[in-house]
C-alpha cells in the first residue's frame, strides 16, 4: 500500500474498498484488488474472508464492480447529485447476497451470543454483503456529510473530515499541494 489509510478508511470497509485503487502522481495507479490473489490477500487482511480463502477471477471482478459502484454513489453524495441506477441496484444486489444478521448460538452449554454464519461456499457475498452494509450505514447517516474526496491532485482517494477542515487523505498528498502553491508563488514572484 502505498499510502497509509485515509482518515476514516478503517472504521468503514466501504471507504477502505473505494481507496484500494489509488491514482499516483506520474500518471501510476496502485490497485490492491489488481488480481485474485491481491484480493484475496485485502479480504483475508480486514477479516472479511477466512485467512484459507482462495478467490477466483470471478469474485475478483464482482469486488470490483461493487467498488466502482460504491465509488459512483459517495461522488454523488458528495456532489449531492442523483446516482446511477445501474450503481444504486448494483450496491442493493450486494447488500441482499447473503443474510447479514447474526444469527443465535451456544457452545459447550454457556451462554448464548450471536455471530455470522460464513458458509464456505458464499464468502464472496459475505464480503461484498458486509461491504455494501457499511456504504448504506454510511451514506444515509450524518456522517456522509464529513465524506471528501483528496484534493490533492492526482489522488482520488475518500476520507472522513474528523479534523476540522482536511482537505487531503495523508500528510504526503498535503505536502504536495502545498509544494505546489509554494512553487506557484515563486513562478509568480519571477515573472
Ligand atoms: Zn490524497
Amino acid at each position: 500500500m502505498p499510502l497509509p489509510p485515509s482518515p476514516g478508511a478503517q472504521q468503514h470497509s466501504s471507504i477502505d474498498l473505494v481507496n484500494s485503487e489509488i491514482q499516483l502522481p506520474g500518471n501510476k495507479t496502485f490497485d490492491a484488488l489488481a488480481s485474485p490473489e491481491s484480493t484475496t490477500d485485502w479480504l483475508i487482511d480486514r477479516e472479511l474472508v477466512p485467512e484459507d480463502a482462495q478467490l477466483q477471477e470471478y469474485c475478483q471482478n464482482r469486488l470490483v464492480t461493487l467498488r466502482q459502484y460504491v465509488r459512483q454513489a459517495f461522488s454523488a453524495s458528495t456532489s449531492g447529485t442523483p446516482i446511477d441506477e445501474v450503481a444504486l441496484q448494483g450496491i442493493n444486489a450486494a447488500l441482499l447476497a447473503a443474510p447479514n444478521t447474526p444469527l443465535l448460538k451456544q457452545e459447550g452449554g454457556k451462554g448464548f451470543f450471536r455471530a455470522l454464519e460464513h458458509p464456505a461456499t458464499q464468502l464472496t457475498e459475505h464480503a461484498l454483503a458486509t461491504l455494501a452494509e457499511d456504504a448504506a450505514s454510511l451514506l444515509s447517516s450524518d456522517e456522509a456529510t464529513q465524506l471528501a474526496q483528496c484534493e490533492s491532485e492526482p489522488c482520488t482517494r475518500y476520507l472522513l473530515r474528523t479534523h476540522g477542515r482536511r482537505h487531503w487523505c495523508s500528510t504526503r498528498c498535503g505536502d504536495r499541494v502545498r509544494a505546489a502553491r509554494a512553487y506557484a508563488r515563486k513562478k509568480e514572484r519571477q515573472n
